[in-house]
């Protein structure tokens, strides 16, 4: 890692390169990047979740959330806890000594990037992957990547969540499973971690136990502060209408654009 690199994230833990910006990567990002990994989220094309009509069964919305703006908040949260994105396709992911290293297309030409762990959530390309030694699974037109219960694929620091991993196709169930695979990769990791909690102030300390790591304790100013934040933040978010459209499947667009020739 560069000092520049470290320096877009202020972390200096190892890299972590998750692949796609969907539901799953985001969430994975979200857990990665607040346990102190330098988190980069290398993303090209868009979740398929904006093809959604209204965002129905996620929790936190009673009367549902639109789709994009779903999406808007995972980046918004990633980016706050310390993720950074880079626009791009990764092409091929190669082992080097301690990780590995990823082609990335871009608009404006091809680059490197390095990392010590990698992280697929690119629903639905695998073709990055072909090189190296991951069990992928075929059926009808798509291909899944191979994992263990925790997410762990045939090559040491390399792991896979959501949807590429064959979890049902649904939104929550991929942000959890990029969640739960997270969390294994920083078990995996020297990183010290406990859980990702915050705590009220006293909760450890007044039963005479360290914070653990992970963990944060806040007293009330800060809880009041983050909390004014926090509606200050949805208050701003909910004040419009999304100005996107979900995205229609290209074989309607098609048949809609030959209907109207
Ligand atoms: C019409 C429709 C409606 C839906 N409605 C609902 C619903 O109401 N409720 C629900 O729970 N679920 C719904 N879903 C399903 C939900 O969208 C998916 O299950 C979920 O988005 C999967 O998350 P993911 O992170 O695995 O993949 P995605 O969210 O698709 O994210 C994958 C990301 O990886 C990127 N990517 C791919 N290849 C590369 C590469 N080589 N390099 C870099 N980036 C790459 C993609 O462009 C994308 O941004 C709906 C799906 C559709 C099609």
């Amino acid at each position: 890692m560069s000092d520049t690199d470290s320096e877009r994230t202020g972390s200096n833990g190892p890299r972590v390169a998750i692949i796609g910006g969907g539901v799953a990567g985001l969430m994975a990002a979200v857990f990665t990047a607040r346990a102190g990994f330098d988190t980069v989220v290398v993303n090209h094309g868009e979740s398929i979740l904006r093809r959604n009509g209204h965002l129905e069964n996620v929790p936190g919305f009673p009367a549902g959330v639109n789709s994009r703006l779903f999406l808007d908040l995972l980046e918004t949260q990633a980016g706050r806890n310390g993720a950074v994105f880079e626009d791009g396709r990764v092409t091929t992911v190669a082992t080097i000594d301690d990780g590995f290293q990823l082609r990335i297309e871009a608009g404006d030409g091809e680059f490197d990037l390095q990392s010590s762990y990698v992280l697929a959530t690119s629903w639905a390309d695998t073709d990055y992957l072909d090189s190296l030694d991951v069990g992928l699974t075929k059926r009808g037109s798509k291909t899944y990547v191979d994992i263990d219960d925790y997410g762990r694929t045939g090559v040491d620091g390399l792991y896979a969540a959501g949807r590429i991993a064959e979890k049902p196709h649904q939104a929550i169930v991929s942000a959890g499973h990029g969640a739960e695979v997270a969390l294994t990769l920083i078990d995996d990791s020297d990183v010290p971690f406990y859980h990702d909690w915050v705590a009220p102030e006293g909760y450890f300390t007044e039963r005479g136990r360290d914070v653990p790591p992970g963990v944060e304790e806040i007293d009330e100013e800060e809880r009041r502060r983050r909390e004014r934040e926090s509606m200050k933040v949805m208050t701003e978010t909910f004040e419009r209408y999304h100005p996107d459209e979900p995205t229609m499947h290209p074989s309607v667009v098609e048949k809609r654009r030959e209907s109207n020739e």
